[in-house]
């Protein structure tokens, strides 16, 4: 992951190797391979610039040798390091700050509800979700609320028996009533959180928007999330953005970002947005769910 981005940045290190001091010039040619790499990652092209712009104000004239008193005493600290330095807090500044919190119901039952286009590890990121809660000594109930896709009821409720978590359906009814029904079962039930998986569609589109707003007007979810492939890149940003506006979101998941996906994403939902990256889907199992960890990121990026 991020694999593209992180070349970019080891070039730009070589290019500051062995100066003792940077000229403009200098910082222009190293953040060239940055900008090109992080947009063959597909980050957003307005964050892309925005962060260049940023490092170059920081990096320009106070990018010189100097020498830090340490444990080991007096240590060089090399332009090179300089400018890692204030790239690395200038993409976790990107990505920040971290809220990796769901809202908690002080009354009922918490409720979250999971949104995203088909495809995108909606079902499997309520079924890893609930795993989570469990751990943390909680009493989930999954709801199967995308009735158009049969086999993701089916799927939902095998994650259920792998969880022994309950699964709550009922065919025939339209997803909002059957959100509602399901919350008067986790009350009768005393389940304390409700995980609303809710249908996905191949692209935002109006009815699905209306459906989801309708769901949310039913059951005022304490959490909506929406969960983004992070192989669709630059789409997942602009998808991302979409269902916002629409529903107002509190966070997102990111998922896939175990494969090769170029991880852009990642890198422009918080500053498009606003709104945090809660977690990370990191494989396909229940257990491959991480929390987000900006710095993390950002380590790893600058190896
Ligand atoms: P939905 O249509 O949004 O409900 O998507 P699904 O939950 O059915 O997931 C679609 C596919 O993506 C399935 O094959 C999942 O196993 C896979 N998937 C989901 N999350 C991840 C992840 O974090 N990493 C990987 N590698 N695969 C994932």
């Amino acid at each position: 992951m991020l694999e593209t981005v992180a070349k970019g940045f080891k070039a730009a290190r070589n290019k500051l190797k062995g100066r003792t001091e940077i000229t403009p010039e200098v910082v222009d040619d190293a953040l060239r391979d940055i900008r090109v790499s992080l947009l063959e990652a597909d980050v957003a092209f307005d964050v892309v610039k925005r962060f260049v712009a940023r490092v170059r104000e920081k990096a320009v004239g106070e990018v010189v040798e100097t020498k830090v008193e340490t444990k080991k005493g007096l240590v060089k600290v090399t332009p090179q390091d300089h400018f890692i330095k204030i790239c690395h807090d200038e993409l976790e500044a990107l990505m920040g700050p971290v809220d990796t919190s769901l809202k908690v119901n002080g009354r009922g039952a918490t409720g979250v509800m999971m949104v995203g286009l088909q495809g995108s590890g909606k079902t499997t990121t309520a079924g890893k979700l609930a795993n989570r809660f469990l751990k943390d000594g909680k009493k989930p109930l999954l709801v199967a609320a995308d009735i158009y896709r049969p086999a993701a009821v089916d799927q939902l409720k095998v994650l259920g028996q792998q969880l022994d978590v309950p699964v709550f359906h009922q065919a025939g009814l339209a997803p909002p009533e059957l959100c509602r029904r399901a919350m008067e079962e986790a009350a009768r039930t005393k389940r304390d959180v409700v995980i609303y998986d809710t249908a996905g569609r191949l692209a935002v589109d109006e009815p699905l928007m209306q459906e989801l707003e309708d769901i949310k007007k039913t059951v005022a979810p304490d959490n909506i999330l929406l969960v983004c492939d992070a192989m669709i890149g630059q789409d997942a940003v602009r998808t991302a953005a979409e269902f916002d506006r629409r529903l107002a979101l509190d966070g997102f998941i990111l998922t896939k970002l175990d494969g090769d996906a170029r991880g852009g994403a990642a890198l422009s939902i918080k500053e498009v947005t606003g709104k945090p990256i809660k977690f990370l889907g990191m494989g396909e199992t229940l257990d491959r769910l991480e929390e987000f960890r900006p710095d993390g990121l950002a380590s790893r990026i600058l190896g």
